[in-house]
């Protein structure tokens, strides 16, 4: 990181630029109100920190040691523009502002017929941003992988289905992407890009993702800790795109026996990731619990944690849903959710903006 003198003129500022290029480095130039702060990205063993200190206009040169530091609150605060959270836009919703935003929707896309009525119920209970998998992850090789394997022009007309129902309910939509041969099918339908949890690992996939300047809905793996998670996502700022929505969605359970739990929860991630970083982080009742019975209190416990929001899977059936049918929840049950978690959210944001300051 090179901190400029407050003095320091353009052509100083340029001038540094052109030599950190020159090292065959990235220049993450933040201009601050009364500082320029100038981020190095590229291989670190490569970076003559005495050599750079120097320069005119220079004031410091410094290394910073967390792996995750383009997303790190502590890095933005040496930009000056600190502490604020990023506030991320996808048509007009918001997804790290005052208020909560909910994304629900089908586990898989089945039908034109069933994916409609599903986004006309959950726009209705309050939902924002319409979900739906079109490539799906599974556990056997032998069940429903999702319209999209079936072959392109399937997975174009569940894409198309998608764009049309989001266009008609008013609500950006997302789904995942499981391969980097998918990206560019699935970029020209859709305003979100989910990673899922399994594929939080695959660098080149969040490489590929990230330029193509989407937001992108990261779910944290199952096995991962959260400095992991942290890490990774920096797969997706290093490509200069910051829109990233963390997603908590639960952990592998550990011990013998019966967890009666598909994963775990863990809601004390979402306050630490919050102070960790500025990014919006939202939360995965639906995957962590596996049982609709446990979807309303995991999402009000996610609520009163801090999460930005709730990604939930809703059908108008919930035990004929052709996939994860144990955690579906109806339209109905997701706007008592809603309700009750904005009222969560409204006695609890207040002292969560102090957790999420350090206060
Ligand atoms: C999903 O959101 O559709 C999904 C498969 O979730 P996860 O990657 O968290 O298992
Ligand atoms: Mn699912």
């Amino acid at each position: 990181m090179i901190i400029m003198k407050a003095d320091a003129t353009k052509q100083e500022i340029d001038n540094v630029i052109a030599e950190v290029n020159k090292l065959g480095l990235r220049a993450d130039v933040s201009r601050g109100e009364s500082l320029t702060i100038i981020g190095l990205v590229g291989d670190e063993r490569k970076i003559p920190f005495s050599y750079l200190s120097v320069l005119p206009g220079v004031r410091d040169a410094h290394m910073i040691e967390t792996p995750y530091k383009l997303i790190s609150r502590e890095y933005s605060k040496a930009f000056q523009e600190p502490s604020e959270n990023r506030v991320i836009h996808v048509g007009n919703v918001e997804i790290g502002g005052e208020t909560p935003t909910y994304i629900a929707g089908p586990c898989a896309i089945e039908s034109r017929t069933q994916l409609f009525r599903i986004a006309e119920e959950v726009k209705k209970a309050g939902a924002h941003i319409l979900r739906g998998g079109i490539f799906k992850p599974r556990s056997s090789a032998h069940s429903f992988q999702g319209l999209g394997a079936k072959g392109d022009e399937e997975a174009r007309e569940a894409l198309t289905w998608l764009r049309d129902a989001g266009r008609a309910f008013e609500m950006p939509v997302l789904t995942e992407v499981r391969g980097e041969n998918q990206v560019d099918l699935i970029a020209e339908y859709v305003d979100i890009l989910q990673v899922g949890a399994r594929n939080m690992y695959d660098q080149d996939l969040l490489g590929v993702l990230a330029r193509k300047s989407k937001p992108v809905f990261y779910k944290r793996h199952f096995g991962a800790s959260v400095e992991e998670f942290l890490s990774f996502s920096e797969y997706i700022a290093v490509e200069g795109n910051k829109d990233i929505i963390l997603c908590e969605r639960g952990e592998l359970p550990i011990g013998k026996g019966k967890n009666f739990t598909r994963y775990t929860l863990d809601l004390a991630a979402i306050p630490v990731i919050q102070k960790e970083t500025y990014l919006p982080v939202m939360a995965d009742p639906s995957h962590a619990t596996g049982r609709r019975d446990l979807i309303y209190p995991m999402s009000c416990a996610a609520m009163a944690a801090g999460a930005s929001g709730l990604a939930i899977e809703v059908h108008y059936n919930p035990a004929e849903s052709w996939v994860d049918a144990a955690q579906a929840i109806t339209a109905d049950e997701l706007k008592k959710i809603i309700d009750d978690c904005n009222r969560i959210h409204g006695l609890t944001a207040g002292q969560n903006k102090k957790v999420k300051a350090g206060k």
